[in-house]
Protein backbone atom coordinates (compact mmCIF):
# COMPACT_ATOMS: atom_id res chain seq x y z
CA UNK A 1 0.00 0.00 0.00
CA UNK A 2 1.16 3.70 -0.82
CA UNK A 3 1.68 5.82 1.97
CA UNK A 4 -0.14 9.19 1.46
CA UNK A 5 2.01 11.94 0.57
CA UNK A 6 2.17 13.78 3.44
CA UNK A 7 3.61 10.76 5.53
CA UNK A 8 6.44 11.01 3.11
CA UNK A 9 9.72 12.33 3.87
CA UNK A 10 9.29 13.66 7.09
CA UNK A 11 12.09 13.84 10.37
CA UNK A 12 10.07 12.70 13.10
CA UNK A 13 11.75 13.60 16.43
CA UNK A 14 11.04 11.79 19.87
CA UNK A 15 12.13 13.31 22.95
CA UNK A 16 11.55 11.92 26.55
CA UNK A 17 13.32 11.80 29.79
CA UNK A 18 15.03 8.48 30.65
CA UNK A 19 12.78 6.15 31.64
CA UNK A 20 9.59 7.41 30.05
CA UNK A 21 9.27 4.75 27.81
CA UNK A 22 10.55 6.35 24.68
CA UNK A 23 12.10 2.98 23.39
CA UNK A 24 9.03 1.13 23.13
CA UNK A 25 7.04 3.95 22.01
CA UNK A 26 9.48 4.40 19.07
CA UNK A 27 9.46 0.75 18.26
CA UNK A 28 5.83 1.14 17.72
CA UNK A 29 5.31 4.07 15.97
CA UNK A 30 8.39 3.14 13.24
CA UNK A 31 6.36 0.35 12.57
CA UNK A 32 2.97 1.72 12.55
CA UNK A 33 3.79 4.79 10.13
CA UNK A 34 6.52 2.47 8.59
CA UNK A 35 9.31 4.88 9.50
CA UNK A 36 13.40 4.07 9.71
CA UNK A 37 14.12 4.46 13.33
CA UNK A 38 17.49 5.73 13.82
CA UNK A 39 18.68 4.77 17.42
CA UNK A 40 21.92 6.82 18.19
CA UNK A 41 23.45 4.68 20.41
CA UNK A 42 23.78 1.91 17.80
CA UNK A 43 24.69 4.22 15.15
CA UNK A 44 27.41 5.24 16.70
CA UNK A 45 28.56 1.81 17.85
CA UNK A 46 28.21 0.73 14.04
CA UNK A 47 30.06 3.74 13.05
CA UNK A 48 32.83 2.70 15.31
CA UNK A 49 32.77 -0.66 14.50
CA UNK A 50 33.38 0.18 10.63
CA UNK A 51 35.79 2.75 10.95
CA UNK A 52 38.72 2.75 8.64
CA UNK A 53 42.09 3.04 10.53
CA UNK A 54 43.06 6.95 10.94
CA UNK A 55 39.56 8.19 9.78
CA UNK A 56 38.49 11.19 11.18
CA UNK A 57 36.11 13.77 11.06
CA UNK A 58 37.23 17.63 10.16
CA UNK A 59 34.77 20.58 11.30
CA UNK A 60 36.22 24.14 11.28
CA UNK A 61 39.58 22.70 10.91
CA UNK A 62 39.83 20.82 13.99
CA UNK A 63 39.99 16.85 13.32
CA UNK A 64 37.45 14.24 15.49
CA UNK A 65 39.03 11.15 14.87
CA UNK A 66 37.02 8.11 15.06
CA UNK A 67 39.35 6.42 17.18
CA UNK A 68 39.21 8.95 19.76
CA UNK A 69 35.42 9.66 19.69
CA UNK A 70 35.01 5.52 20.49
CA UNK A 71 37.40 5.82 23.84
CA UNK A 72 35.20 8.61 25.15
CA UNK A 73 32.37 6.38 24.25
CA UNK A 74 33.78 3.70 26.04
CA UNK A 75 34.51 6.04 29.23
CA UNK A 76 30.92 7.20 29.30
CA UNK A 77 31.44 10.60 28.45
CA UNK A 78 29.32 12.16 25.62
CA UNK A 79 30.61 12.46 22.30
CA UNK A 80 31.73 15.67 20.66
CA UNK A 81 28.85 17.23 18.92
CA UNK A 82 30.69 17.78 15.59
CA UNK A 83 31.17 14.34 15.10
CA UNK A 84 27.85 12.83 16.65
CA UNK A 85 26.37 15.10 13.92
CA UNK A 86 28.52 13.85 10.61
CA UNK A 87 27.28 10.54 12.02
CA UNK A 88 23.54 10.99 12.14
CA UNK A 89 23.72 13.99 9.20
CA UNK A 90 25.26 10.87 6.89
CA UNK A 91 22.75 8.41 7.53
CA UNK A 92 19.63 11.06 7.29
CA UNK A 93 21.34 11.83 4.04
CA UNK A 94 21.32 8.36 2.60
CA UNK A 95 17.66 7.40 3.77
CA UNK A 96 16.63 10.28 2.11
CA UNK A 97 17.95 9.50 -1.03
CA UNK A 98 15.81 6.43 -0.53
CA UNK A 99 12.75 8.88 0.02
CA UNK A 100 12.35 8.06 3.64
CA UNK A 101 10.73 9.09 6.70
CA UNK A 102 12.96 8.42 9.55
CA UNK A 103 11.99 8.71 13.24
CA UNK A 104 15.06 9.65 15.73
CA UNK A 105 15.24 8.30 18.82
CA UNK A 106 18.07 9.66 21.37
CA UNK A 107 19.00 12.65 19.41
CA UNK A 108 19.89 15.35 19.72
CA UNK A 109 21.03 15.01 23.78
CA UNK A 110 21.16 18.98 23.45
CA UNK A 111 21.11 22.44 22.14
CA UNK A 112 24.38 22.32 20.67
CA UNK A 113 23.76 19.06 18.81
CA UNK A 114 20.58 20.87 16.95
CA UNK A 115 21.95 23.87 16.40
CA UNK A 116 24.87 21.84 14.12
CA UNK A 117 21.77 19.92 12.50
CA UNK A 118 19.37 22.49 12.21
CA UNK A 119 20.85 23.71 8.42
CA UNK A 120 20.46 20.30 7.08
CA UNK A 121 17.51 19.07 8.37
CA UNK A 122 15.83 22.63 7.07
CA UNK A 123 17.41 22.39 3.88
CA UNK A 124 16.52 18.29 3.25
CA UNK A 125 12.86 18.23 5.20
CA UNK A 126 11.66 21.54 5.37
CA UNK A 127 10.23 22.94 8.57
CA UNK A 128 7.26 21.80 7.93
CA UNK A 129 8.08 18.07 7.72
CA UNK A 130 9.76 18.09 11.23
CA UNK A 131 7.81 17.06 13.68
CA UNK A 132 8.90 16.66 17.92
CA UNK A 133 7.36 14.53 19.51
CA UNK A 134 8.04 15.22 23.68
CA UNK A 135 6.72 12.27 26.07
CA UNK A 136 6.22 13.80 29.40
CA UNK A 137 6.78 11.93 32.43
CA UNK A 138 5.62 12.56 36.08
CA UNK A 139 9.38 13.05 38.02
CA UNK A 140 8.85 10.42 40.82
CA UNK A 141 6.41 7.88 38.56
CA UNK A 142 9.63 7.42 36.42
CA UNK A 143 11.78 7.10 39.41
CA UNK A 144 9.18 4.41 40.99
CA UNK A 145 8.65 2.42 37.97
CA UNK A 146 12.74 2.23 36.49
CA UNK A 147 14.04 0.82 39.92
CA UNK A 148 11.10 -1.36 39.83
CA UNK A 149 11.76 -2.17 36.84
CA UNK A 150 13.55 -6.24 35.83
CA UNK A 151 15.46 -8.03 33.19
CA UNK A 152 15.60 -11.95 32.74
CA UNK A 153 18.70 -13.42 33.49
CA UNK A 154 18.98 -15.10 30.68
CA UNK A 155 18.03 -13.01 27.60
CA UNK A 156 17.96 -10.04 29.47
CA UNK A 157 14.18 -9.51 28.21
CA UNK A 158 12.87 -6.17 29.68
CA UNK A 159 9.96 -6.58 32.07
CA UNK A 160 8.39 -3.18 32.33
CA UNK A 161 6.66 -2.46 35.84
CA UNK A 162 2.84 -2.55 35.47
CA UNK A 163 0.14 -3.93 37.35
CA UNK A 164 0.14 -6.86 34.75
CA UNK A 165 3.68 -7.89 35.53
CA UNK A 166 3.59 -6.84 39.46
CA UNK A 167 3.38 -10.04 40.62
CA UNK A 168 5.73 -12.05 37.98
CA UNK A 169 8.92 -13.95 39.55
CA UNK A 170 10.16 -15.94 35.81
CA UNK A 171 10.16 -14.07 32.70
CA UNK A 172 6.85 -15.20 30.12
CA UNK A 173 9.42 -15.85 27.37
CA UNK A 174 11.91 -18.05 28.51
CA UNK A 175 11.32 -19.32 32.27
CA UNK A 176 14.32 -17.32 33.72
CA UNK A 177 14.24 -15.61 37.05
CA UNK A 178 13.67 -11.81 36.97
CA UNK A 179 16.38 -9.47 38.41
CA UNK A 180 16.57 -5.70 38.56
CA UNK A 181 20.02 -4.25 36.80
CA UNK A 182 22.97 -2.66 39.12
CA UNK A 183 22.05 1.09 37.17
CA UNK A 184 18.66 0.91 38.32
CA UNK A 185 19.39 2.55 41.65
CA UNK A 186 16.56 5.24 42.47
CA UNK A 187 20.07 7.25 42.89
CA UNK A 188 21.21 6.55 39.27
CA UNK A 189 18.12 6.80 38.11
CA UNK A 190 17.98 10.63 39.58
CA UNK A 191 21.11 11.45 38.47
CA UNK A 192 20.00 10.64 34.60
CA UNK A 193 16.93 12.80 35.12
CA UNK A 194 19.01 15.55 36.56
CA UNK A 195 21.19 15.49 33.24
CA UNK A 196 18.12 15.19 30.88
CA UNK A 197 16.41 18.43 32.53
CA UNK A 198 19.73 20.45 32.54
CA UNK A 199 21.00 19.59 28.76
CA UNK A 200 17.70 18.06 27.30
CA UNK A 201 14.62 19.49 28.21
CA UNK A 202 15.87 23.12 26.68
CA UNK A 203 15.17 21.96 23.34
CA UNK A 204 11.61 21.77 23.55
CA UNK A 205 12.13 25.81 24.17
CA UNK A 206 14.42 25.68 20.85
CA UNK A 207 12.55 24.23 18.63
CA UNK A 208 9.32 26.42 19.76
CA UNK A 209 11.36 29.61 19.36
CA UNK A 210 12.44 28.28 15.47
CA UNK A 211 8.84 27.86 14.71
CA UNK A 212 8.81 24.12 15.13
CA UNK A 213 5.68 23.07 17.67
CA UNK A 214 6.22 20.40 20.55
CA UNK A 215 3.95 18.32 20.50
CA UNK A 216 3.72 17.02 23.95
CA UNK A 217 2.17 13.79 25.31
CA UNK A 218 1.79 12.39 28.66
CA UNK A 219 3.34 9.16 29.42
CA UNK A 220 1.19 8.23 31.83
CA UNK A 221 -0.90 4.54 31.42
CA UNK A 222 -0.23 1.71 29.95
CA UNK A 223 2.22 1.21 26.63
CA UNK A 224 -0.85 0.95 24.68
CA UNK A 225 -2.92 3.77 25.93
CA UNK A 226 0.64 6.05 25.93
CA UNK A 227 0.94 4.73 21.96
CA UNK A 228 -2.36 5.37 21.12
CA UNK A 229 -2.41 9.43 21.86
CA UNK A 230 1.33 9.67 20.46
CA UNK A 231 -0.42 7.87 17.35
CA UNK A 232 -3.46 10.07 17.09
CA UNK A 233 -0.81 12.76 17.28
CA UNK A 234 1.65 11.40 14.51
CA UNK A 235 -1.17 10.42 12.08
CA UNK A 236 -2.99 14.13 12.38
CA UNK A 237 -0.39 16.49 12.09
ZN1 LIG B 1 13.48 -13.74 29.19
Amino acid sequence: MELPQQLKERLYIFLGAPGSGKGTQTLLLADKLRLTRIEMSKLLEERFLNAEPGEYVESEGKKYYVADQQKLWESGVLNETPFVVDTVRARLKRLKREEQSILLDGFPRAISQMEYLMPFALESFGKENIIVLYLDVDEEDTIFRNSHRRICELVRHPILYIKETEQLTLCPLDGSKLITRSFDTPELITTRLATFRKETFPLLEYFEEQGIPVHRISATGSVSEVFSRINTIAQGV
